[in-house]
């Protein structure tokens, strides 16, 4: 047998699970998301159990085809042809697997760990390595309990060297990574502050992560790092780099800015030696000298380090998603292509619903291991089992292989320039596009020219941010309590499908938007979720029921209203929500109204009241728990009759997000999560750590300018400078929701790491900061606000909400997403 294939009663016995085997059947993948299934007829699905149980998911794997289960209970469903493994521990058995796969294999093997940079080394060193090497490495920073075995797995007999990066987030957890990668060199790279909450110090996190090194012959670090942890350190020989000790192996004595690069010089074995970096940021040249010492260590000579170093590029693990040409939608990942990767970025376009036609640039994959024949195939199959629709192939060993390819509409060219100018033929229109590009191909110039032209302005959103937040949430709520997510107001200016397609994907259960034609919108990107409509207006009425939103009753007046339409239209037993108000005062029934609500609830054929909920008005303040508590209490006292009268149960809410993590009591069957999602929330202290802002807006630098102390900037002569200085005028005015208030010094903004203050008036579209001082030149980028300036510090500058700054980011600055 190949030796990635195993028969599952083999697998039986390797993870020593007990059940009955049926059918035997061939196990090549490992599947642990019933979303993601690949290669289903040849998968074993992990019921791994996180916040829902994973046997949840049995079916869904069943249904995509998968026949073969590791699970910690026997099968509630009988179904045919299936094998279920059982076992106590389901995700010990994953690993347990990925150990004996590792242990099969006699390669040499990298293990990387610390706080920050694993994955950009692990890339460094693969771009540095890859010539000389066969190199098997995580997908993106696959680097955690789960994601170690799932990398281990891709070992095949043709590699040489195994480059695994290791992350954890509380003790015990390395000694299980380091059974399965076993590496025999150890790279420990920067180590900060992330994820200290999960151990007692500092200095228990890094003796944990030692653990990666206990077996290896070769550990290379900073010196400077251990220099407390000598007796903790097990590795046979060290290698050590430093820019403070000159004990040190490599000793880094000069730093050197040059043009775009730095310039490194250091002493190595009592000789002087040089490295340019092609980067001015301290976070990369700290990896950029770790990538030299593990080059140096494994005995390359100083000149061919050095001449790789310089050609580093940068990493880009990001997925983005920008508005495209011709209505089209672009995910660009066009920095690198390998299958695993592949993968990732299928299910990414997959999770897109906007446009029914799925599109993919793919350009010939190197370095994968794999002879070409067995290679395509395996991309053609994935293909077609992710139902691209249509699939454009560049490259000549793409267009060699084009017959394996089964997609509805295909192209092939030779190479980038052949399909640049065929693009008019390709006739791309209303479709998502994924660009996937090995980089050699430089698909950044199909992206360019696929991309809609952006005003230099962007709000990016971070799409991993904003699932970390819906599971910040989700985490505090009891099992069974549903989450309608808040997208109201182009998701709090975040953007439309996009944000709901995330939260699609990821099961919330309910949307929520203000009027009607946002719900009409969402539907009409393929948003298949029930969709509550807090405010709708009897002139669209029609358009509610036709897109299947449901509405909210909150007044006799409306209740009036959808009982004539709906008997006018005959349309019975339609999903309604009722709105209490408990003190609010803006919408909804007061207690006293209750009873005549009732009234005519009382077998009302027209409606099925699917929820009923209440608002409460300052659940992040203690000043006014007690008034909270007095909405609570009505709440329920309206819930029970309305309950009562109907006979059923019915969904029942009140808590939105501070509410989710102040009144846990009160969450019911349901919490509404509104900014918290976006990574705001007067409740969370921002030190708690547990919430990502999830935008950034970002503008740019049009001119430098000198001026003197005399001179005034903007309109009626509003600023001055204390003394001669420089200012810088910004892409970014009141008209992109820059409010004039931040004027004359009051808002700042970060260039080149340093907050410069407003000069003047802000005007329509641009405005003026002090940069006197500093380097800044036009193009440098401009950060408004970010998950270092944050929403909440504007907001109190301006003596507004983050709520408001937020939403006031005008429609006119193009949002970008990104998705790691
Ligand atoms: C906007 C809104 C929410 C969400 O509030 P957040 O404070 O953003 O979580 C919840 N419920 C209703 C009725 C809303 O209008």
């Amino acid at each position: 047998m190949p030796n990635n294939q195993y028969l599952i009663s083999d697998i039986q016995r390797i993870i020593r699970a007990i059940g009955n085997i049926r059918h035997e059947y061939t196990i090549s993948t490992l599947l642990t998301d019933s979303r993601r299934i690949s290669n289903p007829s040849e998968g074993l699905f992990f019921a791994l159990s996180g916040r829902r149980n994973g046997h949840e998911f049995i079916a869904e794997a069943y249904a995509a085809g998968v026949r073969n289960f590791v699970v910690k209970q026997g099968p509630e469903i009988k179904v045919p042809e299936a094998n279920f493994l059982i076992v106590d521990d389901v995700l010990q058995a994953l690993q347990t697997l990925a150990t004996y796969h590792r242990n099969r294999f006699n390669l040499e093997v990298i293990g990387i760990t610390g706080s920050n940079g694993k994955t950009i080394v692990k890339e460094w060193l693969y771009q540095l390595l890859c010539n000389d090497k066969n190199i098997v490495r995580n997908p993106k920073s696959y680097n955690s309990q789960i994601g170690v075995p799932l990398s281990v797995w891709q070992i095949n007999e043709k590699n040489n060297l195994g480059i695994f990066e290791a992350g954890i987030s509380t003790t015990s957890e390395m000694n299980k990574l380091e059974a399965m990668i076993k590496p025999s060199i150890g790279v420990l790279t920067h180590i900060g502050p992330a994820h200290d909450e999960g151990f007692e110090s500092r200095n228990q996190k890094v003796i944990e992560k030692l653990q990666l090194f206990k077996n290896c012959r070769l550990l290379i670090h900073n010196y400077d790092q251990l220099i407390d942890f000598k007796t903790h350190i097990k590795a046979k020989t060290c290698f050590t780099w430093s820019t403070k000790f000159k004990q040190a192996d490599l000793y880094v004595f000069s730093e050197t800015v040059i043009s775009k690069n730095f310039y490194l010089r250091a002493k190595y074995k009592e000789r002087e030696i040089e490295c340019l970096i092609p980067f001015l940021d301290e976070a990369s040249v700290e990896n950029a000298i770790v990538c030299w010492a593990v080059m140096l260590a494994m005995d390359y000579i100083p000149v061919e380090a050095d001449k790789r170093i310089e050609h580093l590029n940068a990493v880009s693990m990001r997925l983005e998603l920008k508005t495209g040409i011709n209505d089209c939608s672009v995910i660009d990942d066009s920095y690198n292509s390998d299958i695993q990767s592949l993968e990732i970025a299928l299910n990414f376009l997959n999770q897109q619903n906007q446009h029914t036609k799925k599109t993919l640039i793919l350009s010939d994959i190197f370095q994968s291991g794999l002879q070409p024949d067995v290679l395509y195939k395996q991309v053609a199959d994935m293909i077609s089992i992710k139902k691209v629709d249509k699939f454009v192939g560049v490259g000549e060993a793409l267009l060699a292989h084009k017959d394996y390819f089964d997609v509805p509409e295909k192209h092939f060219y030779p190479d980038t320039a052949s399909m640049l100018q065929n693009l008019r033929a390709l006739n791309f229109k209303e479709e998502t596009i994924l660009i996937k590009g090995s980089r050699s191909f430089e698909f950044e110039r199909v992206s360019r020219a696929l991309v809609q032209k952006a005003h230099e302005t962007i709000l990016e959103i971070n799409l991993n941010a904003l699932l970390n937040n819906l599971n910040y949430y989700r985490h505090k709520l009891k099992p069974g309590v549903k989450v309608m997510a808040m997208v109201k107001a182009f998701s709090y200016g975040s953007g439309t499908f996009e944000v709901a397609n995330m939260l699609q994907y990821n099961k919330v259960d309910y949307l929520a938007v203000a009027y009607i034609d946002e719900g009409v919108a969402l539907r009409s990107t393929g948003i298949t979720l029930p969709i509550m409509v807090l405010n709708p207006e009897l002139s669209a009425f029609d358009k509610l029921i036709e897109y299947k939103l449901e509405p909210v009753i909150y007044s006799f007046g409306l209740f009036d209203d959808y009982i004539k339409y709906a008997q006018d239209k005959n349309v019975l037993n339609y999903p309604v929500h009722f709105k209490i108000d408990t003190g609010m005062h803006r919408l909804g029934f007061e207690n006293f109204e209750i009873e005549t609500l009732c009234d005519l609830l009382e077998k009302n054929p027209y409606l099925h009241v699917q929820s009923v909920f209440s608002h409460l008005v300052a659940s992040d303040a203690s000043q006014h728990d007690e008034f909270t508590l007095k909405q609570i209490k009505n709440f329920e006292k309206a819930f029970k009759q309305i309950e009562k009268t109907l006979g059923y149960k019915v969904i029942k809410h009140i808590c939105n997000t501070s509410g989710i993590v102040r009144w846990p009591n009160a969450h019911y069957d349901m919490v509404r999560l509104g900014i918290g999602l976006y990574g705001v929330d007067a409740a969370v202290k921002a030190s708690d750590g547990g919430l990502q802002p999830i935008a950034s807006l970002k503008t740019s630098v049009s001119q430098v300018k000198k001026i003197k102390a005399n001179e005034t900037v903007s309109y009626n002569r509003s600023g001055k400078l204390a003394k001669d200085g420089k200012i810088a005028t910004v892409r970014i005015g009141y008209a992109d929701g820059y409010l004039r208030a931040f004027g004359n010094g009051v808002g700042k903004m970060m260039i080149k790491g340093v907050k410069a203050p407003t000069v003047g008036n802000i005007t329509m579209d641009m405005c003026m900061l002090d940069v006197s001082g500093t380097d800044v030149k036009e193009g440098d980028e401009v950060i408004v606000f970010n998950d270092q300036l944050r929403i909440e510090e504007l907001a109190t500058q301006i003596g507004t909400i983050p709520y408001e700054i937020l939403t006031n980011v005008s429609q006119r600055v193009k949002r970008v997403y990104f998705y790691e």
